[in-house]
């Protein structure tokens, strides 16, 4: 017999409580209830003086607090979370280095974790007709300028968090209820219908027949789906090359061996056209997850998830942990995309903790894109990966023309332009044949900043090191990093300066929608940028009337580059590709590449076929030039090529450590701690570590900001010293250190 004691079962629980949702507090696990409580219980639990219901994160032999409560009783025996995900959790929290509280917060929306009543901070403040009457307007900014004030931000878009209102125009709640109680604005809490898609009829669709290059990239996914155990196939198409389709039928195949599945898609490509398509095929037994969602409706579709009423799931990046039972299939639309990365803690990369969900179920995995990823194809090339091709368009239109256009000799009236004289004169074509343009600017706006002409004085964020951005039709510079807004200020606030005129530099959409109205006055124009589309409503009654042709130049950021399918759009233009070409990043080329394929997918997809301008000041961009001549292969080689002669991610792991503090002596000193701690316990052979050095956003809210980044063939070379150090080093509360694990952005 051995006579080591009897393994004792934790004693604290950590729970989050449904009235704080982004607190966790310790209580005591009583002798009645020791062993049965698990994370994932729904428990009761004292609560200053009321009693309260929680939910169990994690459990824990010890706790940094004294005279902790115990828990009274639980409320289910049934934990929300199964086995599968809660090892899945556990692996993220591993991997990204994130305290499991977190990890399982992901994987559980609180929509679920909470129960009863909607949070405080889902108020919307949303204008009147009241708010847009002039009269009524100038009486409050004589008498009210703090009213005034939040009003003009607000009348920006057509409603407004409550809480970014509040931040944004620096006023208090008491000035919004003022307004609320003149009847300029509208206080009311986010979306109440629980149904997400009540109300909307959908036609049933049937399987089309697949042509040559979809039935073979199917027959791939089916292969592996009949293995039952972890397949990932990388379906490279073109855009309008029919993925959609695969998907589709793919998704049946697993209904049919009583799986279920799961589909990601970009939240910004989460559209009703999108979710139209799959509701066409598998009805009711759809369940759609996504941020728009009422706490409700988001409740609701989990549970029938979990019931097993809904087998498809269809939602943005968190979707990937919804409580799909037997799953056999996972599909990541558009993998390439950046926003797949989670930017908070646990920064998981959902297309990587897809691939370990799909391993833990024996499940496939369909990446789709029409530029996939770096990382996907040296996965392909290592054998990791299945590749299906697809070269041709399903429904036989041609790929549109590319026509790059050399910025530098453009001139307009003697002085340097927007808009070439090739791109005003292809908008005019296909006005004048009835046929719709859209235009792209990676920037919203009207000016990227103001200039002082005498001194050179740029007014930027008080908080952030970014330029603001000139807001003309309001009036306004704006922080596009925290949403600081300021009036323009009548003249140069430099002491000893104050010109009275300013200078723009760098153009955005707003300035590029009022110069194109000036060009083109009888053309109906429209933007859309998150300036005016503060709400899906107005994104979806946009995309409506550009749809039906009321709308012939449609201007915007990245909101536009995604997945939108407009049969009429014959050309697209780049404004300036330069905005995204050189940011300060080693991905920057490899984004260019992917964009202005993106872009130039959204002509010619009806009968039409379509043309694409690319206005650049450097023509010559490998970027620039592989997007032109539609040759993925080569730019793929030239950049692996770079990446390994680098050793920057496929051919390592990067993680990035940020230090944040709002003393910015205190963030220095505490990175060059860590880096001398850390330095000597990596295997410099292997692991490359850069010293600290300011990030290219070096202030960002008040904080200043350092990274530190390595490059390691095994992240855990890197993170199981790293976790030793910060665990031993005094590190005062003053610095935030943050560590991202594969991380995708270097600002
Ligand atoms: P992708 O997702 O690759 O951009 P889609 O799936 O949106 O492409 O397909 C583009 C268009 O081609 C859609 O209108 C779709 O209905 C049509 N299509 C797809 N597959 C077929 C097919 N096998 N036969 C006819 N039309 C097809
Ligand atoms: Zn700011």
């Amino acid at each position: 017999m051995s006579n080591s004691p009897p393994q004792k079962a934790p004693s604290i629980a950590r729970v989050v409580v449904d009235v704080a949702l982004d607190k966790e507090f310790d209580y005591l696990i009583p002798e009645e209830f020791s062993g049965t409580v698990l994370p994932g219980m729904q428990v009761q639990v004292p609560f200053g003086r009321r009693t309260a219901q929680g939910f169990v994160l994690g459990l824990h032999d010890s706790s940094e607090f004294t005279s902790l409560k115990p828990i009274q009783a639980l409320v289910s025996d049934d934990p929300l979370i199964s086995p599968e995900i809660m090892s899945l959790a556990r692996w993220m929290a591993s991997y990204y280095l994130a305290p499991i509280e977190h990890a399982i917060r992901t994987v559980l929306p609180g929509a679920v974790r909470k129960k009863g009543a909607s949070f405080k901070q889902q108020l919307f403040a949303v204008p009147t007709e009241k708010a847009t009457l002039e009269p009524e307007l100038s009486v409050i900014r004589r008498r009210a300028p703090r009213q005034a004030a939040a009003l003009d931000i607000l009348l920006m878009g057509s409603e407004m968090l409550v809480s970014d209102l509040v931040r944004a125009a620096k006023v208090t709640h008491g000035t919004l209820r003022s307004l609320e109680e003149k009847g300029f604005i509208r206080i009311t809490e986010g979306v109440a219908e629980r149904d997400p898609l009540k109300g909307q009829e959908f036609l049933r669709t049937k399987p089309l027949e697949l042509n040559e290059e979809q039935a073979d990239a199917l027959k791939k996914i089916v292969r592996g789906m009949d293995q039952q155990k972890l397949h990932v196939v990388l379906v490279h198409g073109v855009t309008g090359s029919g993925k959609t389709e695969i998907y589709l039928q793919a998704l049946a195949h697993a209904l049919q061996q009583g799986r279920g599945a799961i589909v990601l898609v970009p939240e910004i490509s989460l559209t009703p056209q999108t979710v139209e398509r799959f509701r066409g095929r598998f009805g009711e037994g759809l369940a759609v997850l996504h941020s728009h969602l009422s706490d409700g409706e988001r409740h609701d579709e989990w549970h029938r998830v979990r019931r097993g009423e809904a087998t498809v799931v269809v939602g943005a990046r968190s979707a990937l942990f919804a409580p799909v039972k037997n799953l056999g299939l996972i599909v990541v639309d558009e993998e390439h995309e950046g926003t797949y990365k989670q930017e908070e803690s646990p920064r998981y990369h959902a297309r990587d903790v897809a691939v370990m969900r799909a391993q833990g179920t024996g499940a496939t995995v369909v990446l789709g894109s029409a530029t996939p990823s770096v990382e996907s194809i040296e996965n392909v090339h290592r054998g990791k990966y299945e590749l299906a091709r697809l070269e041709l368009r399903a429904d036989d239109r041609q790929l549109p023309r590319v026509k790059v256009v050399d910025m530098r000799h453009q001139r307009y009236e003697g002085k340097p332009t927007l808009f070439s004289s090739d791109l005003i004169e292809g908008i005019r074509l296909r006005l004048n044949l009835g046929e719709q343009v859209m235009l792209f600017l990676n920037r919203r706006g009207y000016a990227r900043s103001l200039t002082c002409p005498e001194c050179g004085y740029v007014p930027e964020c008080p908080d952030c090191s970014m330029a603001l951005t000139y807001h003309k039709r309001l009036g306004y510079l704006r922080c596009h990093f925290c949403g600081y807004a300021e009036r323009v200020p009548e003249r140069c606030t430099q002491p000893g300066c104050e010109a009275e005129d300013w200078t723009f530099s760098g153009s955005g959409t707003e300035k590029v929608e009022t110069q194109l109205s000036r060009i083109f006055p009888a053309a109906s124009l429209r933007r859309m940028d998150s300036d005016t589309m503060t709400s899906k409503h107005a994104y979806q009654h946009v995309l409506g009337s550009f749809r039906k042709g009321e709308i012939d130049i449609l201007i915007g950021t990245q909101m536009i580059a995604k997945g939108l399918h407009f049969p009429n759009v014959t050309l697209v233009g780049v404004v300036n590709a330069d905005a995204t070409l050189h940011m300060p990043d080693f991905r920057a080329g490899e984004r260019a590449f992917q964009l202005f394929t993106q872009v130039a997918g959204r002509a010619g997809r009806g009968d039409v076929a379509g043309e694409v301008f690319i206005q650049t000041y450097t023509p010559t961009h490998p970027a620039v030039q592989a997007a032109r001549r539609g040759d993925f292969d080569t730019f793929i080689d030239e950049e692996l090529e770079a990446r390994r002669t680098l050793r920057y991610p496929p051919f390592s792991r990067l993680v990035c450590v940020h230090f944040r503090g709002e003393d910015v002596r205190d963030v220095e000193e505490v990175s060059g701690r860590v880096y001398d701690a850390l330095e000597p316990l990596l295997d410099l052979n292997q692991v490359m570590l850069s010293p600290p050095v300011p990030s290219p956003l070096a202030r960002l809210q008040k904080y200043f900001r350092y990274q530190m980044t390595a490059r390691t063939p095994k992240v855990i070379l890197f993170t199981r010293p790293l976790k030793h150090v910060l665990q031993h080093l005094n590190i005062p509360r003053s610095v935030q250190v943050v560590v991202d694990v594969d991380a995708v952005s270097l600002m």
